[in-house]
């Protein structure tokens, strides 16, 4: 059965990505990127909304080239990134290593009226050096990243309170001139902090939280980049804050006794699954079982409470108490962070997760990025926008521009998007975009793009059936056209070939070259496994592909997806904006 849809490959959303994030920066604004694209005016634009794009957000463009870079195997936007690096470079101040606002800022932002700092931010700095550091071949820029990290770690270590096992941080932003006292006196201690913790997230605990930040939607970002940063320069002061926070993260949920889920508080699941990547992979260097269990308990809820089969997440555990009328959205950060989670989870041993990534990076991450200028363009958007969706927002001259956005809006992602469509009326932000999300885009795709190919003691495993090119092989993927892989070995050795869960094993068929061979399966069942392959040899496997139709409710609609294999062809109501499977 042959289908009209090509198979994926991740490289072409990566250049999609990287002309995105070269559109949407407004350079003579010390290169801050626009935060959103508000298609409720006519004609649409992008618009800045300071407190995000500075000081979080440009950090972010920075990290999405540099991982659009990695997975297009490009250096397309390099301009624009070493641009971004030297701002941010002059941005280092203080005495914690941070990255603090721009002084233009505050002729904007009040806050911003003397230069802060935000650990949210300061991750994606740190997150982009840890890349940078991790690819780079030249001594001299590794040397550059190295300090810069180390400055920031010895300063996150200075700045955080440590509370029995617990690494915990002062109160939000601090200003440049901001200094810790040399002892900071808490009103609880190591017991106390976690009762307390309990009534944190209902603003009952108002002596604490005027104290410390809540662990996961500021901080717990942090761990990730740290434990990379462990793992690629040995710095063993990383792990310790990685774990540190990783305890304040974990007890800060489960001490959570609110009653309207089983995991607590309702947070913001990006900033939760980012953290819970991050935990599972400290979990890997100080194992903690309980982290671990942890983590699968709310990876499984969020997938059958949050999430739908093909990726698309809310962005909160519930219906904001404080906007009930809005229809829940997906950020789509929360769509790319449940994938890099479910990556850790899979590593942890279990192996479904591979599954659930899978259809996650087939279908929604990959497909609620814009891949053409007409379903953008006015005509696409405008032409459907009833009165009632139109708003006429008044944002200042200097923080919007309207000038070809339907072209700049290719390779976005969708911010506050509905299931079927990458803009939702009815959603919060209604038909906007949020670019926090285009941007880490691209995170999300490294993420998948490092794991499709993955050489362990036993042999080359490929955990995904997905277009890749690589050091260790070659795959060539044919869904949903044909239920076929190709891969060409660039080693010799064992090769395991993860399956789908839904194949019917005894129709699987393994050639290599033009020889068939007998069809072996691991101790797992998932993983086809074939022996002692010389370099250059080439394996094709085949095995038929299902069609099937899932039904399911998100956000209170209910919609059916009709899939071949692992790709959603079609969904019923389909979208009517910017159609996410069009
Ligand atoms: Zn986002």
């Amino acid at each position: 059965m042959k289908n009209k849809l090509d198979a994926l490959d991740l490289r072409e959303n990566a250049l999609r990505s990287i002309c995105f994030l070269e559109s949407s920066v407004n350079v003579k604004m010390n290169y801050m990127p626009y935060f959103r694209i508000n298609f409720a005016v006519t004609p649409p634009r992008f618009e800045h909304v300071v407190h995000f794009d500075d000081p979080e957000n440009i950090a972010r463009w920075y990290y999405g080239l540099t991982c659009a870079q990695m997975v297009s195997g490009t250096r397309r936007g390099e301009r624009l990134r070493r641009g971004i690096e030297r701002e941010i470079a002059r941005r280092l101040a203080g005495p914690f290593g941070f990255m603090y606002t721009s002084k233009q800022t505050a002729r904007f932002c009040p806050e911003a009226k003397e230069p802060y700092t935000w650990l949210w931010g300061d991750r994606s700095a740190l997150q982009a050096w840890v890349l940078e550091y991790m690819r780079s071949a030249d001594a001299k820029a590794r040397g550059r990243y190295a300090k810069w990290i180390r400055n920031m770690v010895g300063g996150l270590q200075k700045f955080s309170i440590r509370i029995g096992k617990y690494v915990l941080f002062p109160a939000y932003k601090p200003r440049l001139s901001y200094k810790k006292p040399s002892h900071w006196k808490l009103p609880v201690d190591a017991e106390g902090i976690l009762s307390d913790m309990q009534s944190f997230d209902q603003g009952k605990a108002e002596h604490l939280q005027q104290h410390l930040m809540p662990p996961s939607d500021s901080f717990g970002g942090m761990i990730f980049p740290l434990v990379q940063w462990y793992e690629a320069g040995g710095d063993k002061r990383a792990l310790d804050l990685a774990v540190g926070i990783s305890n304040s993260v974990v007890d800060f949920y489960t001490a959570s006794d609110n009653k309207r889920n089983p995991v607590g508080c309702m947070s913001n699941n990006h900033g939760t699954l980012n953290s819970m990547a991050g935990v599972l992979a400290a979990a890997r260097h100080v194992p903690s079982r309980r982290h671990v269990s942890w983590a699968r308990m709310l990876f499984e809820f969020y997938s059958s409470r949050c999430g739908s089969s093909f990726g698309w997440i809310m962005e909160n555990e519930s219906v904001d108490p404080q906007r009930p009328l809005e229809r829940p959205s997906c950020e789509g950060c929360a769509a790319i962070d449940f994938v890099s989670a479910g990556i850790e989870l899979a590593k942890a041993g279990f192996l479904e997760c591979w599954d659930i990534v899978e259809r996650s990076a087939r279908n929604y991450l990959t497909r609620a990025q814009p891949k053409h200028i007409g379903p953008i363009s006015l005509e696409g958007v405008t032409l459907n926008l009833t009165e009632e969706n139109r708003r006429n927002d008044s944002v200042p001259p200097e923080l919007y521009d309207d000038r070809d956005i339907a072209r700049r809006a290719v390779g976005c992602m969708a911010g506050w998007g509905a299931p079927n469509d990458v803009l939702d009326p009815r959603g919060k932000g209604a038909m906007c975009v949020q670019n926090c999300c285009s941007s880490h885009l691209p995170f999300g795709l490294y993420r998948v793009w490092e794991h499709i190919a993955v050489m362990k003691p036993a042999g080359l495993y490929v955990n995904f059936l997905l277009n890749h090119t690589g050091r260790w092989c070659d795959v060539r993927d044919y869904q949903p056209g044909e239920g076929r892989v190709d891969i060409k070995m660039k080693t010799s050795g064992y090769l395991y070939v993860r399956m789908p869960e839904w194949v019917a094993k005894d129709k699987v068929r393994v050639k290599i070259g033009k020889a068939g061979v007998d069809c072996a399966w691991d101790e797992s069942k998932r993983y086809v496994a074939i022996k002692n392959l010389g370099r250059g040899a080439k394996v094709t496997i085949t095995y038929p592909l299902r069609r099937w139709k899932v039904k399911e409710l998100l956000g209170g609609t209910v919609y059916t997806t009709d899939w071949i294999g692992d790709t959603v062809v079609g969904i019923d109501p389909p979208g009517r904006f910017i159609p996410v499977f069009g």
